[in-house]
């Protein structure tokens, strides 16, 4: 999953899960339960499925899917599940939900009834924030998550019990999907069955304004598409160049990875403003949601040319190579994160890595990414009272957090700080094979075990990561990992910059990405010299110790006055730019909850921003690890 263009996330489902053994009364059926599911009323927010499920008489518990995997945290849209309505031979059959366990309801099945029948809706009205339970509904597409219709008997693994799906669209909507059809009826279309897991690792979009665009049309198996759906007939207008991008993309990550793990894949791609912007992986597909404009918008396209590439690389690291806390045999299993930096981690270094490799970035737009993340994680006092091992055990708390205080409380850091650890292995991997080797031969064998193959999931624990990186180049990773992992130092490792030919560097020149931000969120990112940013003139977050933080500005304030004029974000720039050749300090007016304060900042040394600077007198490794290693050279486009 990636998440960092996203906003806060509405808080997810209960927390504290506990385990329910099922009830033996469902048998272990060979057939499959029938999901028919109807989008029809997707466009007013409510979806509409019908079940049919083998029984037999006794008592039943049928369980909603709760951990939802990508998601890392119990995150089961059960608050937005209606309309539950069970019936056997047309008498209604009462249940009870369970009194600790709200993802699992309760019946007794009649005798003589072999076939149960349930009526169920999704509310589909979330805000536009969160995850596949976000916002994911207009006017003129969905995309649909099918653990929001699922119910399947409590105790069954997932690959155990079969579905047949189908799916019914309003009229001249179209759909993509890793599903296989069978066939249609009308507007309806029906698929082959697959087990529940497959099921839900294979989500639909549908759409009025949809496009299937071929990639990469050499590769003869598999075979890759763009499935595009957008709020307007505009937005799907991808250029060439860009199109050519995303099949550099599919090239450039077979190269990489030596493999494919998938029959076909399929990019489901949204371009919305209406719906939650994230992107969760899948074996066969991803989901992947931007803002409508992304093609029209160079800023936007910036801020979200890494998401593809991630959420890609999950088919093989994430998906296919699993650690083994988060393979779990069912929905309703509890994950365990602790190797979130490597699945998340990895997955951060190789997809940017990879949107350089293909030309969706620039090789200095990579470097503007990576500085701007850098400086982030190098800003974060929360580090010296928690690990980057405990955010990745903490995970399923902190994806639904308010973004407040985040450099105090820490966040999802195993992304960006798990991208730099993996640049320093990475350039250390280079430097002790004297340039034999590097981590494109761990992503080979690690990521590409086995070679081609359907998807399948091969878990792994700690030590095998060591021993596959030992195997590659010869070292105590185990003693290096753990040292990064467990550290409370109150700085970022950036080894892998300063072994990669660069130094992180402060300037007032813009970064892009600060400028790309700034320019979307209506802000000012003032993070790194007064210790504050804003979006629509509120403050969005402080950093703890910065001169903000110490003159007593707080995140939600709404900054009014600047030096006594009405605030704009320009007169803030010019404010911080002007105090270096002034002794006064920075005097804002700020609003608290209809409460006026004035607050001085004593700062004077301009405007600063993040960049990687070349250092003469080291090989450019970081220049190596961004050159294809498949595809020609291609020409900057953004
Ligand atoms: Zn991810």
């Amino acid at each position: 999953m990636r998440s960092k263009t996203a906003g806060p996330v509405k808080a997810g489902a209960g927390l504290f899960l506990f385990f329910f053994l099922s009830f033996p009364a469902l048998a272990q059926s060979v057939a499959a339960i029938k999901l028919e599911l109807d989008l029809t009323d997707a466009p007013r927010k409510i979806l509409h499925a019908h079940l049919v499920i083998p029984v037999q008489p006794g008592p039943l518990t049928l369980v909603y899917p709760a951990w939802i995997p990508g998601e890392h945290s119990p995150s089961g849209p059960i608050d937005n599940f209606a309309g539950l309505v069970f019936t056997a031979n047309g008498r209604n059959i009462p249940w009870q939900r369970d009194d600790v366990n709200m993802f699992a309801f309760h019946m007794t099945v009649p005798d003589g009834v072999t076939v149960l029948e349930a009526g169920v809706d999704f509310l589909a009205t979330a805000a536009a924030t969160g995850f596949s339970a976000g916002a994911s509904t207009n006017p003129n597409l969905a995309v649909v998550a099918w653990n929001e219709v699922a119910l399947y008997p409590a105790g069954t693994p997932a690959g155990e019990v079969k579905f047949a799906p189908s799916v019914k669209l309003p009229d001249g909507w179209k759909l993509g999907t890793a599903l296989a059809s069978t066939g249609a009826d009308g507007t309806t279309t029906h698929f082959e069955s697959v087990p529940l897991d497959t099921l839900v690792d294979s989500p639909i979009l549908a759409g009025r304004f949809f496009k299937e665009i071929p990639l990469a049309p050499n590769i003869i198996s598999p075979k890759h598409f763009l499935d595009v759906a957008a709020d307007g007939p505009e937005d799907l207008n991808l250029k060439d160049d860009e199109i050519s991008q995303f099949s550099n993309l599919v090239v450039e990550a077979g190269a990489l990875y030596q493999s494919h793990h998938y029959n076909h894949y399929n990019f489901l791609f949204t371009l919305s403003d209406s719906v939650a912007h994230f992107g969760l992986e899948h074996h066969q597909s991803s989901d992947d949601r931007v803002d409508a404009r992304t093609f029209l918008d160079d800023d936007l396209k910036l801020i979200n040319g890494g998401l593809l590439p991630h959420e890609f690389t999950h088919s093989w690291n994430g998906k296919y190579r699993r650690p083994a806390g988060l393979a779990t045999p069912n929905f309703q299993q509890p994950m365990k994160g602790e190797l979130l930096w490597v699945y998340e981690g990895l997955t951060e270094y190789f997809g940017d890595v990879l949107t350089a490799r293909s030309g969706i970035w620039s090789a200095e737009q990579y470097r503007e990414m990576l500085a701007l993340s850098a400086a982030e994680m190098d800003h974060r006092p929360g580090r010296t009272w928690r690990s980057l091992q405990d955010t990745a055990t903490a995970a399923q708390l902190l994806y639904s957090t308010s973004s407040e205080w985040d450099n105090w409380r820490r966040s999802v850091d195993y992304y960006a700080e798990g991208e730099l650890i993996w640049l320093e292995v990475d350039t250390m991997i280079r430097t002790l094979s004297k340039g034999k080797r590097s981590l494109n031969d761990f992503a080979g064998r690690f990521l590409g075990k086995g070679g081609d193959t359907p998807p399948a999931v091969v878990p792994y624990e700690f030590a095998d990561v060591c021993a596959q990186l030992s195997d590659v180049a010869p070292f105590d990773w185990r003693h290096f990992l753990e040292g990064r992992m467990s550290s409370k130092a109150p700085h970022a490792p950036l080894n892998g910059i300063a072994n990669g030919g660069y130094k992180l560097e402060y300037s007032d020149q813009a970064n892009d990405f600060a400028h790309a931000f700034e320019t979307r969120d209506h802000g000012v990112n003032a993070w790194y010299s007064l210790g504050f940013r804003t979006a629509d003139e509120a403050v969005r977050d402080v950093l703890v110790d910065s001169p903000a933080y110490k003159a007593g500005l707080g995140p939600g304030m709404k900054v009014v006055a600047i030096n006594g004029r009405k605030a704009t974000d320009e007169l803030l720039h010019n404010a911080i730019r002007d105090a270096k050749t002034s002794k006064e300090p920075i005097e804002l007016i700020v609003e608290n909850a209809n409460f006026f304060k004035v607050v001085k900042i004593d700062y004077h040394e301009g405007e600063r921003y993040p960049h990687l600077v070349r250092q003469a007198n080291t090989p450019a490794l970081l220049d190596e690890i961004l050159k294809p290693m498949a595809t020609p050279p291609v020409k900057k486009s953004i």
